[in-house]
């Protein structure tokens, strides 16, 4: 094998050999829709490395969508040097989470003292968001503290706090500590230490 082939490449390559052997006369171009969500993986539907969204030690997942952008098929990413292709129940299941009817995909606002949520847009969410974050800061903001007879420079707000989860990567951590970081914010955690 040569360096450059990963392991899930040869995989790939061997499983496409011998599906041609096998099944010579079925090609992308004859298959129909319904029976490309049937088959597994490596098929035209495509795949996506992503990580596990429950818990922290962040296994790899390969994820199949159809058309609509549901999942249809969910593999361990045996390049991942976490779980090296192995998935526990949950992860299997991910489908369940992000196919379920039950999920929100709106955003819902219930105001102080109100006792119904309202849906809003994304748009009036962010705006929403990043208005309180600035109220917030400029309120709270404390740039020297008193250390012994020196005031000494620490530009930070103990008034909001910054958490993370397991599902973010490597890069969206990075992001989410640089941003809340600009901002003064100290209490900066993730679920998974608490
Ligand atoms: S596959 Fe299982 S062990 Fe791995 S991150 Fe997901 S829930 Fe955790």
């Amino acid at each position: 094998m040569s360096h450059n082939l990963t392991r899930r490449q040869f995989i790939q390559a061997s499983a496409l050999a011998t599906g041609g052997l096998l099944l010579p006369a079925v090609t992308e171009t004859t298959l129909a829709a319904d029976e490309i969500r049937k088959i597994p993986l490596h098929k035209k539907i495509g795949e996506a490395h992503t990580i596990c969204p429950y818990c922290s030690c962040g296994c790899g997942l390969l994820v199949a969508t159809d058309e609509k952008g549901h999942i249809t098929n969910v593999e361990g990413d045996p390049d991942n040097p976490v779980n090296r292709g192995i998935l526990c129940p949950k992860a299997i299941a991910v489908n369940q989470l992000s196919n379920s009817p039950l999920r929100l995909g709106k955003v819902r606002y219930r105001a102080p003292g109100a006792t119904e949520f309202e849906e809003k847009s994304w748009d009036w969410a962010i705006e929403q968001i990043a208005r309180r974050i600035k109220q917030t800061r400029d309120e709270s903001f404390v740039r020297t503290v008193p250390v012994g007879d020196k005031n000494v420079t620490v530009n930070r707000t103990e008034a909001m706090a910054f958490l993370g989860g397991a599902a973010n990567n490597s890069e969206d951590c990075y992001l989410a500590t640089k941003f809340a970081r600009s901002l003064g914010i100290v209490y900066l955690e993730h679920q998974a230490r608490l």
